[in-house]
């Protein structure tokens, strides 16, 4: 199976080489061949953009490998012994498989099957609803953790979706480089794709290893970002609503 995706790939990629010169990337190898198909078909494959349909399962082992022998010439320029220090040793190669497995994992992997259920009953449900949703994220600029919490907010439309997917939705927006604005934008909108709810809203409290660990070294820095669609942006009441819902949260979660 994977072999003959890499010969699919390979005879693709010698088509592609000969064609080549556009897109700057190295011919050859994996990442410079998806890179260059995403190019020429105008797929915008910034940090916080998921391209699960360029990036295919078979490839993520090759792109593991052309990783860590970049990840090894980064520790080399930085003068790292990677031969004699024991604890450096492996280190590109952790570096590598904990970019695609973990921390930036959202990009390659399709979102979370997210079966809805009709809510269409005469006795609906017809309350806010609103789910906490640990995060764990990563800033584009400095490739430093962002940690915190999501509150997602939303008056249930047609369909309910499982609790849990609104976290699961949450997460994999989050595991991808991102701006704190951009991730509760993203996670408004595939919360939104998932249920078609048009009253949405979104509050992001996080902190930023980049304003913790460098820069201003802000010990206790927190940035609070928000998204508010169809009726928590219009009706002051359901605002209101989630906004003191997201205090009650916060007095009984722990912290
Ligand atoms: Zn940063």
């Amino acid at each position: 199976m994977y072999d003959k995706a890499h010969k699919d790939f390979k005879e693709q990629e010698t088509a592609l080489d000969a064609m080549a010169g556009d897109g700057g990337y190295s011919e050859g190898t994996t990442h410079g061949y998806l890179g260059t198909v995403m190019r020429r078909n105008g797929k915008r494959f910034w940090a916080g953009d998921n391209i699960s349909d360029y990036v295919r399962e078979e490839h993520i082992p090759q792109l593991i490998d052309e990783a860590t022998e970049a990840f090894e010439r980064v520790l080399d320029c930085l003068l790292i012994d990677r031969e004699t220090d024991p604890n450096s040793k492996g280190t590109a190669r952790r570096l590598a498989k904990m970019y695609f497995n973990e921390i930036m994992e959202g990009r390659y992997v399709a979102g979370p099957d997210c079966t809805a259920f009709p809510n269409d009953s005469e006795d609906r449900y017809e309350g806010m609803l609103v789910v906490r949703s640990e995060l764990r994220s990563m800033c584009s600029h400095h490739h430093q953790p962002v940690t915190g919490v999501a509150y997602i907010g939303i008056i249930a439309a047609q369909k309910l979706i499982g609790l849990s997917k609104y976290t699961r939705i949450a997460q994999w927006c989050a595991r991808r480089g991102t701006l704190q604005e951009e991730l509760c934008n993203d996670i408004a909108r595939e919360i939104q794709k998932a249920t078609e709810a048009s009253d949405i809203g979104v509050y992001v409290q996080a902190t930023h290893g980049c304003c913790e660990n460098r820069g201003i070294m802000a010990k206790s820095s927190l940035t609070q970002t928000t998204v508010l669609k169809g009726a928590f942006k219009d009706d002051h009441g359901t605002k209101k609503e989630f906004f003191d819902n997201i205090k009650m949260q916060q007095e009984y979660a722990s912290k």
